[in-house]
């Protein structure tokens, strides 16, 4: 190494570094890679046609227009509850806006800006049943399904012992599963389930009120709080320009929700 000039070896570093970083590795040059549910309807749903839609998909939107991508520099990234954490470490995704509660055990891997919605637990049953109106009612023997590496599973395992819960992989399994009845309820966010029963009217209701209190937040690398303080400012910028309020009547509108307020950002 010695005997070759020092600025060769940095002209050569540079050809080297410059190509890749141009086709997406790396840091990923001129995209924004965002990880978000592909299967929950009015949060974050890829659709038949290949679009994204839902309110978390129009949060990360105008995040990522605010951090200076257009819509064409956005690549969306599955990121299903259990492997969340892992995308984001990993450096696999920049952030994920995915029903992704703030909680103290996850920010012991990532960091978190919001919160930009407040939700909580909640049960959907099939429209005939009668026997199951709260958590309660599912220590009965009845089988119960959420998704593994979530908070609502979780909460069941802690607080109701006496339930028979299943873990699949995501809440579109489970919802599968309440429909041809080899489950008996699902529990999830009030607004995941909201979405579902909308999606197929008469077939689920939501039951049993809320019974935790799960606070969204928008989740990236541990410590990057340069780019935690740019979200929160997006978000915060996104709830006082009506954009929010825009985005929760569009996508969470139709499940017969009102709008909430928006929560105080960079309480996380
Ligand atoms: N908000 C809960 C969580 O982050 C449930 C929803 C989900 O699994 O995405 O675990």
């Amino acid at each position: 190494m010695r005997s070759i000039p020092r600025r060769l070896v940095a002209a050569v570093a540079l050809a080297v570094a410059l190509p890749l970083a141009a086709c997406g590795g790396g840091d990923n040059g001129d995209k924004v890679v965002i990880g978000t549910k592909f299967d929950q309807p009015g949060l974050g749903l890829k659709n038949p046609d290949g679009t994204m839609s839902g309110f978390d998909v129009d949060v990360a939107r105008y995040v990522a227009q605010q951090l200076g991508y257009t819509e064409d520099q956005i690549q969306w990234k599955e990121a299903p509850s259990a492997q969340r954490e892992t995308l984001i470490a990993n450096g696999q995704v920049d952030y994920i806006v995915a029903t992704y509660s703030i909680t103290d055990s996850r920010k012991e891997r990532v960091s978190f800006a919001g919160p930009y919605l407040i939700t909580g637990q909640s049960l959907l049953v099939r429209s005939d049943n009668t026997d199951i109106v709260g958590a309660e009612s599912l220590e009965n023997n009845k089988k119960l399904c959420s998704v593994v590496g979530s908070t609502p599973a979780q909460h069941v395992k802690e607080k109701y012992p006496g339930v028979q819960l299943q873990q699949y992989d995501t809440y579109s399994a489970c919802v599968e599963a309440l429909k041809n009845g080899a489950v008996d309820a699902v529990t999830t966010d009030e607004v995941i389930l909201a979405g579902y029963a909308a999606q197929s009217p008469g077939v689920f209701k939501v039951v049993g009120g809320t019974f935790t209190e799960e606070r969204y937040g928008i989740g990236l690398k541990k410590g990057d709080t340069e780019l935690q303080t740019k979200i929160n400012d997006a978000l915060v910028k996104m709830e006082q320009d009506g954009a929010w309020k825009a985005a929760w009547d569009k996508n969470l509108g139709p499940a017969g929700l009102p709008a909430p307020q928006p929560p105080a950002i960079d309480q996380s």
